[in-house]
């Protein structure tokens, strides 16, 4: 509270306008706090819907969960929607809001250090701005990790990644290769699987796939949607029911868990070859990697113009793929579905805290967050779908939802005067994260795989615990694991 009374305006950067830098801004903007700038690298918003518009691209959470809470949308088309279709909801939600006008396109925030109780950032521009609180919105999945393949360069077809698809080559009647069996792979795969004109899915690791019907939404349903409101409440409260009671058998052995896996190896059933289905089959549990969604992609590489390349990549010329047994696949397009380095978050942005800290030094043994949104010597900085936040194939806008508001808390704080600075302490962090390494082992990622889910000491990165003890965990937090600092205290923080 400033000295008259009225909440004190605190000045706030978020980098990012992906899902979650909107969904920061829109919490804000709810509270009534308009003092904040995104700075976003990109010329629009949208983060990862913006990035990935390959064919195929659907979102594997049903729509109405993966929305937020406060901005429904009735007219979602698909039980799971398009990409093209998410990233028009996240664009409308800026507007809706009015958060556009808050958003500085083309600014890339290379630095940002914490300096005389503030944040000073550098942008690749050469211009500067200071904040009193830091979010970093950057998203997980953003960096894309190209294969190191001899002779990649050489290829004199189109090569690109999935995640930065061009839309200028023509698909029609083209011979394409899709490197990688992610989920991506998998939507790519089923989207060209007759458009064009030949596509070799190149499989290094077989997936295990659940099925995923995807019934069109009538127009009547949109109706009732639009008329009546709160059955959208219903719909998403009864679908994160649905996806709580599913939760557990990701991090606990039980029925629930045989129960998936059982759906799993049925749904394989369905590839009527035996080679072809021993050849899709994976070589560890289902739900090690993140689990793929997709009843497409099975009837797709059954098409007699789809097929599956199991050997090894050689190396790549200028023709083609050449694999281990020694064959040359001419080919038009590769497409590289090899996924994200899943652990840089907002790096390669140098971020320095109290006393010269680095984000280099601080993470040195590995990422690691308290609560997974703060760090221990960075002040009132916070990131969203930062370390070990519970993704998987869980609802990530409710994720950020859940960070948001624990953000806001401490904003809201700081606005009545209660502190000036807030970071949680080194033991928090410590025993925090010791916790979530004892909790690993139960859990199904630890199994016995590789996958982006993975440190590089093994570990799992993710949330080892369901999603309600996420929310609890951050709307109540024990503030005796905080180092906070005031000038002049006013009030004692409220937890
Ligand atoms: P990914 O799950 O990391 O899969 C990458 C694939 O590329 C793997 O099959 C990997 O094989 C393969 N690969 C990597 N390097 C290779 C190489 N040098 N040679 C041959 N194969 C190689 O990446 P992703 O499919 O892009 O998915 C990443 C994540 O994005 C997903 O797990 C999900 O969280 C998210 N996503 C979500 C949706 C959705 O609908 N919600 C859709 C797409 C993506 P190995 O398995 O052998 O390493």
């Amino acid at each position: 509270m400033s000295t008259n009374g009225t909440p004190r305006t605190p000045q706030i950067a978020i980098i990012g306008a992906g899902m979650s830098g909107l969904c920061m801004a829109a919490k804000l903007k709810l509270a009534g706090i308009e003092s904040f700038t995104i700075y976003e690298k990109a010329d629009s918003l949208g983060g990862t819907w913006r990035d990935n518009n390959y064919p195929g691209l659907t979102c594997d959470v049903p729509s109405r969960f993966y929305q937020f809470r406060f901005a429904p949308n009735p007219d979602w088309s698909q039980w799971f929607s398009a990409g093209d279709e998410i990233w028009r909801y996240f664009d409308k939600v800026a507007d809706d809001l009015d958060i556009r006008r808050h958003v500085e396109l083309g600014r890339e925030v290379t630095a940002a250090h914490f300096q005389n109780g503030r944040w000073e950032l550098d942008f690749a521009d050469g211009r500067s701005a200071s904040a009193d609180f830091l979010v970093s919105a950057c998203g997980i999945l953003r960096i894309p990790r190209y294969p190191e393949i001899d002779g990649l360069d050489s290829f004199t077809g189109a090569v690109f990644h999935s995640a930065r698809w061009d839309h200028d080559v023509p698909l029609d009647g083209k011979r394409i290769a899709v490197v990688g069996t992610g989920s991506t792979g998998a939507q790519i795969v089923s989207g060209l699987a007759g458009v064009a004109g030949e596509v070799k899915l190149f499989q290094r690791s077989a997936q295990w796939i659940l099925p995923m019907f995807n019934p069109r939404v009538s127009s009547l349903t949109r109706w009732l949607h639009r008329r009546f409101p709160a059955l959208d409440r219903v719909a998403y409260d009864s679908l994160r029911a649905g996806a709580h009671r599913v939760a557990p058998a990701l991090t606990a052995p039980g029925p629930k868990r045989s129960a998936i896996q059982a759906i799993c190896r049925l749904h394989l059933r369905t590839v009527r070859d035996p080679a072809l289905r021993a050849a899709l089959t994976p070589d560890y549990q289902p739900m090690c990697k993140r689990l793929v969604a997709s009843s497409a992609f099975y009837k797709a590489i059954q098409r007699d113009d789809v097929a599956l390349v199991t050997d090894g990549i050689e190396r790549i010329e200028p023709a083609g793929i050449v694999t281990t047994d020694g064959t040359l696949h001419e080919v038009d397009v590769i497409a590289l579905a090899t996924g994200f380095d899943a652990h840089a978050f907002m790096r390669p942005m140098q971020l320095t805290g109290n006393d010269g800290l680095t984000l280099t030094e601080a993470w040195k043994d590995g990422p690691r967050a308290y609560l997974t949104v703060a760090l221990p010597g960075f002040p009132n900085f916070f990131t969203l779908m930062g370390p070990h936040s519970p993704v998987g194939n869980y609802s990530l806008t409710e994720i950020a939802e859940t960070q948001a508001d624990h953000v806001l808390a401490w904003i809201e704080r700081w606005r009545a005067g209660q502190l000036d600075t807030v970071a949680p302490t080194e033991d928090a962090t410590t025993r925090f994260n010791a916790d979530m390494r004892a909790a690993m082992p139960g859990t199904v990622w630890s199994t016995g795989c590789s996958s982006w889910y993975l440190g590089a000491d093994g570990v799992p990165e993710l949330w080892p615990w369901t999603p309600d003890r996420h929310r609890a965990m951050l709307s109540q937090p024990r503030l005796e694991d905080y180092e906070i600092h005031s000038t002049e205290r006013v009030a004692t923080p409220a937890a």
